[in-house]
């Protein structure tokens, strides 16, 4: 009801972006995006670099880092997954053990001796999608980079090689602002920030912009933020409409036209240690990361 009262188009069975045409009005209250099938990527590769970023935990980041990491290389693209988080959820989100990693981004990071990128990086069951794997190591980088000269730039110098070899980098931020998600920032290109659709969703936000505003300022004056990312969205629920309502109010065309919407396939991908356009590739779930995968290479110049 209180979806027809706002124009809102309710999403047809467990299908949703996916069922869009053009001018639809879609689940942010907005016409639906012309979106043009993605051009091939350049050759050789120059990576986009895109972190995901949110200081708040559970909101997503992970979640989507996999699936849009899953649903790029669809289009063609080779894609680097960068766990940037001690806990290394990324990682075992694609199978991968990270108590029983000889190496991970840590040894880069703080590098004794010389060690390429190469003898890090993990390839995952999907083709051209491959992931530099954190654990719980990373959480003493935070604390042996404050000494280092240019403590901010040394993902960047990690990343600097691997650029000729990806088409696009993610970076999956751990929940904090500090100096982690400071390098994963100064590092990207672009900043992709997931929303949980529930009531504290816009809580802490007005930090983390001061935050981008800070490393666009002072460290990297090419970031861009690339959009909002709408997540765990229930459109069963008004309260999560009336969240969604909000955050195109404050964040205006930023959003996504791709909705994320909240179902168990996620979580079963945990378990299963795949995307999910692999573990249900046709699931409403896959459909929508493959829209945000369109529009995120409609948004890059
Ligand atoms: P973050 O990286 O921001 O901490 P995650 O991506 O790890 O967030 O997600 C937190 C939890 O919520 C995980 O258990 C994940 O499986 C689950 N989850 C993520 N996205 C969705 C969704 N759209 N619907 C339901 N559960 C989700
Ligand atoms: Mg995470």
């Amino acid at each position: 009801m209180a979806a027809k009262e706002t124009g809102q188009r309710l999403p047809i069975g467990d299908d949703d972006s996916a069922g869009y045409q053009p001018g639809d009005i879609d689940m942010t209250g907005r016409p639906w995006p012309d979106l043009p099938d993605p051009p091939s990527p350049p050759r050789p590769p120059q990576a986009v670099i895109m972190a995901l970023c949110n200081q708040k935990g559970g909101v997503g980041k992970t979640t989507s880092a996999i699936n849009l990491g899953a649903a790029l290389v669809e289009t063609g693209r080779k894609v680097l997954l960068v766990d940037f988080d001690p806990q290394g959820s990324l990682s075992i989100g694609l199978g991968i053990n990270p108590h029983t990693l000889a190496r991970s981004i840590y040894d880069l990071l703080i590098p004794r001796g010389s060690l390429d990128a190469k003898q890090v990086i993990v390839r995952t069951a999907i083709k051209n999608l491959d992931i530099l794997p954190a654990n719980i190591d990373l959480s003493a980088a935070e604390v042996q980079l404050v000494g280092e000269v240019a403590r901010e730039q040394m993902l960047t110098r990690v990343l600097a090689p691997l650029s000729k070899k990806y088409d696009i980098i993610l970076i999956d931020c751990a929940p904090s602002l500090g100096l982690l998600t400071i390098n994963a920032l100064t590092a990207a290109d672009f900043v992709i920030v997931p929303l949980e659709c529930e009531f504290f969703a816009l809580r802490g936000v007005a930090l983390l912009t001061d935050t981008i505003a800070k490393v666009q300022e002072r460290l990297n004056s090419d970031l861009v933020m690339l959009g909002v990312l709408p997540t765990m969205f229930d459109y069963r629920t008004l309260h999560s409409r009336e969240v969604l309502e909000r955050v195109v109010e404050a964040f205006g065309d930023t959003v996504f036209h791709s909705v994320i919407r909240r179902t168990v396939k996620f979580p079963e991908t945990t378990v299963a240690g795949e995307p999910i356009t692999t573990y249900a590739s046709g699931s409403s779930g896959a459909e929508s990361y493959r829209s945000l995968a369109r529009e995120v290479l409609a948004r890059l110049p």
